[in-house]
């Protein structure tokens, strides 16, 4: 038996009445309700007022019902409901980010995963302390702007959606900054990016081990980053600046891309390292995680975020990819989901992977 992450009680109507999968209405919502329904689950879509219409467009992927609350905020309100449903929340970025995850994880309804990983994730002082003590290379941190000795990134504090970042060639460009909030400054690092996407899983026994269970590699993308990803067809910064055009990092879609297969030794044993140091520092990350990082040319993995949950670039495999074709057929990272939780209810190990 591994480490009990929920209560005895919340899980207990769960082993007798199949539960619901449900989730806020955006994000990666279509690929779980996809991959649940595959596992034969019934699926419940949280929608802010009314449900969206595109899910009309997705027989397959459209939720057998809908909770339509008015704002996202007023969910805990709605938690009989959930559990009259038998609901098992999945959590992505949209819905953690749009109800705050202190409120998701004081929801008094099953989550799938361990929800004590959000505080480590939104907060970037405590995610680094987590990467850092794991071994995993992150770009280096600059205290001031004096110690900056190449291009740099400066990221305001709750930065979000890809907006309230500087990047600076050298210290120079920096000499007349006048920060508005706290911040850090990190080193910019060259290279290629890459979003790896991980599902971890305290229950199986077989594949690549880490800890008390294994470590399965589905996916990757590529971020598709507004007008940063084009922006150099442009010229130089200062040009662009005097233009009043800032490089942005919004989030406009994703791209699948492999990694080279020499480079997975690496991005296994960074994996491998962060699942660990979970175990010790909060019981341990159950379900997906994206490990976001950049190589550079000489092919060192430099990890700069971390996401402790589905991520959007998900959506780009919805019945396997280059990786996942490779663990078992059709398999998305919605549907690895319910696959664990009927792993989970037939071993009557529901507490392990729900909290
Ligand atoms: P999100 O929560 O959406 O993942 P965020 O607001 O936490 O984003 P980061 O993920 O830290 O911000 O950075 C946003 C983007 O900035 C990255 O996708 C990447 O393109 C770029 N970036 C961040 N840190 C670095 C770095 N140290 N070197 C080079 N590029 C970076």
């Amino acid at each position: 038996m591994g480490v009990a992450l929920a209560s005895a009680a919340l899980v207990a109507p769960l082993k007798r009445h199949p539960p619901t999968i449900a989730t806020y209405c955006s994000h990666s919502s279509l690929q779980i309700f996809h991959g649940a329904r595959q596992e034969g689950y019934r699926t419940l879509g949280i929608a802010a007022g009314k449900p969206p219409r595109y899910y009309e467009a997705f027989p397959l992927a459209r939720p057998d019902a809908f909770l339509s609350i008015p704002k996202l905020d007023q969910l805990p309100k709605y938690v009989s409901r959930l559990n009259r449903e038998h609901a098992i929340l999945v959590p992505h970025g949209s819905f953690v980010e749009y109800l705050g995850p202190e409120r998701f994880a004081a929801l008094p309804v099953p989550v799938f995963g361990n929800r004590a990983v959000l505080a480590w994730e939104s907060d970037r002082e405590k995610e680094r302390e987590w990467l850092e003590g794991a071994g995993v290379q992150m770009p280096r941190r600059y205290e001031t702007v004096d110690d900056i000795d190449g291009p740099a990134i400066v990221k305001y504090y709750g930065a979000k959606g890809g907006k309230g970042f500087i990047l600076a060639k050298n210290k120079e460009a920096l000499r007349d900054f006048r920060p508005t909030g706290p911040f850090v400054i990190q080193q910019y690092v060259l290279g290629t990016r890459y979003y790896i996407h991980f599902f971890y899983s305290p229950l199986s026994r077989d594949g690549y081990r880490v800890g008390p269970g294994s470590l399965e590699l589905l996916g990757m993308d590529r971020r598709d980053e507004a007008n940063i990803d084009e922006l150099y067809k442009l010229g130089a910064q200062e040009e662009l600046l005097a233009a009043g055009i800032r490089p942005t990092f919004v989030v406009t879609g994703n791209v699948p891309v492999v990694l080279r297969e020499s480079l997975l030794p690496q991005v296994f044993d960074i994996g491998a390292r962060i699942v660990e140091r979970s175990i010790e520092l909060f019981g341990g990350m159950v379900g997906p995680f994206c490990v976001e990082g950049i190589v550079t040319e000489e092919l060192k993995f430099y990890v700069f975020e971390i996401s402790t949950r589905i991520v959007a670039g998900t959506n780009v495999f919805p019945s396997g990819s280059s990786y996942a074709d490779l663990v078992a057929p059709n398999l998305s990272m919605g549907r690895r989901m319910a696959i664990e939780i009927s792993r989970a209810r037939e071993q009557d190990r529901l507490r392990e992977v729900l909290s």
